[in-house]
């Protein structure tokens, strides 16, 4: 049994994606050709921002949106220890310093009150009232970047009212939410821009990398376009800015689109196999808890995660489900706070104590739009 069923998908549009790409193939342009733009008016429509730009990879969105509003040695960029270390990789690789913000036990998003007082303690210096590097001290605030987390967008409302009220840009890591609601709003709409992945185990995933960022505002997809392509100017050989390589492919962009037609149906097909998870779940295995998803979020599920009630049982859970050959995974077993690429930031254990006891009992189960009941049916039995 596979984690992610891929093939399930491609048995269903083989015909269309062997057309699309066999479009590009007769075409031959290869780069920024025209299914990019295609892909980037289709999901601008779909999302409901004024812009979409087509990149590289989900990182490399997070990274040009970054570059945009012009992130740099001396700011702190706020987000949260318990994601992919993307989300993180990007602040610190271009020299400003993430401040790292615990997370909400229930929704595992970035938790708006210890926001608030990160912000505070930055303002007085004062490491006693959140745990902050060394580098941040003598930095100042500029944005913050919030994920959704396995398909549940986080609290904007907000997030954005602190942001607001304190000079700060939003930036969605919307990798893992492409398809999620939050009232009615369609993730990638929130903040000042979003980034979203097309890595192929995501909601919306290629073969191959790829990316997207989303905003409302000209000037920055206007960067963000100039960004993409080695910071270019009024030609090809004038550079007004330090850029990238970070174009999507034309390839990438023609299985997406085919892709795209199934896009819909996919996620109602999500949604129910997550309620099917919940109902057996409640029923089998009331000791285990489900990701909360508040009133008014519409989830795309990209990950089914729950915890145990101990780490020791996460571990029995994970045996007896891969005895049966179910696969499970940890998402994500180090938070990246203790992670040794960011121990320059001197943060230690029990800084981010949320965090710190999700990554011990949390657990992903199987998720597609393809399983079947009787197989979840079969799975939760594995479990009692
Ligand atoms: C996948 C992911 C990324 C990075 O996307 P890539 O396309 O793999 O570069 C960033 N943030 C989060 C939360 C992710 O899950």
């Amino acid at each position: 049994m596979d984690f992610i069923d891929l093939k399930s998908q491609q048995r269903r549009i083989r015909g269309l994606l062997e057309e699309r790409i066999r479009a590009v193939l007769d075409h031959g342009q290869y780069i920024l050709g025209p299914e990019v733009a295609e892909l980037e008016q289709t999901l601008a429509r779909y999302v409901g921002t004024r812009d979409a730009v087509g990149c590289a990879s989900g990182t490399d969105a997070l990274l040009m949106l970054l570059m945009a509003y012009d992130v740099g040695p001396g700011d702190v960029v706020f987000t949260t220890p318990f994601t992919f270390i993307a989300t993180a990789e990007v602040i610190a690789l271009l020299g400003a310093v993430p401040v790292f913000v615990d997370v909400d036990p229930e929704t595992f998003n970035l938790d708006p009150d210890k926001l608030r007082l990160a912000i505070e303690a930055l303002r007085r210096k004062d490491r006693s009232l959140h745990p902050l590097p060394e580098a941040a001290l003598s930095a100042q605030p500029k944005g913050l970047i919030a994920v959704d987390l396995f398909g549940v967008p986080a609290d904007y409302p907000e997030l954005e009212s602190i942001a607001e009220e304190e000079g700060l840009f939003v930036l969605e890591d919307a990798a893992q939410s492409f398809g999620a609601r939050l009232h009615g709003v369609p993730a990638c709409r929130f903040g000042h821009g979003a980034a979203t992945s097309f890595f192929p185990a995501k909601p919306l995933g290629g073969y191959g990398d790829g990316g997207m960022c989303f905003t409302d505002d000209e000037a920055v997809a206007q960067k963000l376009r100039s960004i993409r392509v080695h910071g270019q100017g009024s030609h090809r050989y004038e550079h007004v800015r330090l850029g990238l390589n970070g174009r999507l492919d034309t390839l990438q962009a023609a299985v997406l689109l085919a892709k795209w037609t199934l896009f819909e149906e996919e996620r109602r097909l999500r949604q129910e196999a997550a309620h099917r998870y919940i109902a057996l779940l409640e029923t089998h295995r009331p000791d285990l808890t489900v990701q909360r998803v508040p009133e008014g979020v519409e989830s795309v599920w990209a990950q089914f995660s729950v915890l145990a009630p101990t780490p020791a049982d996460r571990d029995v859970l994970r045996e007896r489900l891969q005895r049966v050959g179910i696969p499970t995974a940890v998402y994500y077993p180090i938070p990246l706070h203790l992670q040794p690429a960011f121990a320059a930031l001197g943060y230690s254990a029990g800084d981010f104590p949320v965090t710190e006891d999700l990554a011990g009992r949390i657990v992903s189960l199987p998720m597609h739009p393809y399983l079947d009941a009787e197989v979840q049916a079969r799975l939760v039995e594995a479990l009692v």
